[in-house]
């Protein structure tokens, strides 16, 4: 596939299911890294999964042989960042749903989270991660929030999050279950949000075509790149297969059976 990939100077590659399912290298993924390095081109990782920090994200690639600088590692959180950045989003009364190990991450930020849920009340954000610890009074108090008036922040609506044993309930399906008690609007911080493919872009410091976003998820990559305008391949290594692309209305502007050089 060298001839698709010699067009474009610029990278945004997603993990789960193109890098790796369950943190394993999916095969070819390596061989596509090493060419891209290679041939000088330019490549952030954009993930929508939150539940790790850029340094943990950036050790594992690492150690699997994907070589990988902080600064090309994207989730929702570096979304997050921007908006407290450009102040649309106060730095305050700020209520988090994640892992421990994504609360730890944002406190590093010096982002100031309220732990104590009884202050639900007087909560004005609440950022929601779907996570192996999230459990019933997570859900309560995170509905608990947005019926007092927070703002809903979700690090993804994806439903689902491909495993080995198949796609399993991620952040957007905890997002629908606090929206059944209570109607209120989500504002998402990971693909296919806008911002964030624009953040991708600015981060490579290329023109959009000079740009292929490369995924398995339509609803996410794939849609989120046609939105920001940026050339799209789908690959076939993870949570899509070729009938359900081809059912799809989000079409790709490729797709590849895998990431064979
Ligand atoms: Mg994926």
């Amino acid at each position: 596939m060298i001839n698709l990939f010699n067009k474009f100077k610029g990278f945004i590659i997603d993990l789960d299911g193109v890098i790796y399912l369950d943190k394993k290298i999916i095969p070819h993924s390596k061989k596509f890294i090493e060419y891209l390095i290679k041939a000088e081109k330019k490549y952030i990782f954009l993930t929508n999964d939150s539940t790790l920090s850029p340094n943990e994200y950036s050790k594992i690639l690492s150690e699997q042989g994907i070589p990988c600088s902080l600064n090309q590692i994207m989730t929702p959180i570096t979304n997050l960042i921007e908006m407290i950045g450009n102040k649309k989003i106060k730095n305050k009364d700020i209520m988090v749903f994640s892992s421990s190990k994504l609360k730890d991450y944002l406190k590093s930020l010096e982002i100031n989270i309220e732990e104590n849920m009884d202050k639900f009340k007087k909560i004005k954000t609440i950022i929601v991660s779907g996570n192996l610890e999230f459990n019933y009074d997570d859900l309560m108090y995170a509905s608990l929030c947005v019926q007092n008036g927070a703002k809903l922040l979700a690090t993804s609506t994806d439903n689902t999050y491909p495993r080995r044993i198949g796609n399993v309930p991620a952040t957007g399906s905890i997002i629908a279950a606090i929206q059944k008690t209570h109607p209120v609007h989500v504002i998402n911080l990971g693909k296919p949000a806008k911002t964030i493919f624009a953040l991708a872009k600015k981060k490579l410091n290329l023109k959009k075509q000079e740009i292929l976003t490369v995924g398995d998820n339509l609803n996410t990559d794939i849609l989120g790149s046609n939105l920001a305008r940026i050339k799209s391949c789908l690959v076939l290594t993870g949570k899509t297969n070729l009938a359900t692309a081809k059912k799809s209305k989000i079409k790709p502007d490729y797709i590849l059976n895998n990431l064979k050089i």
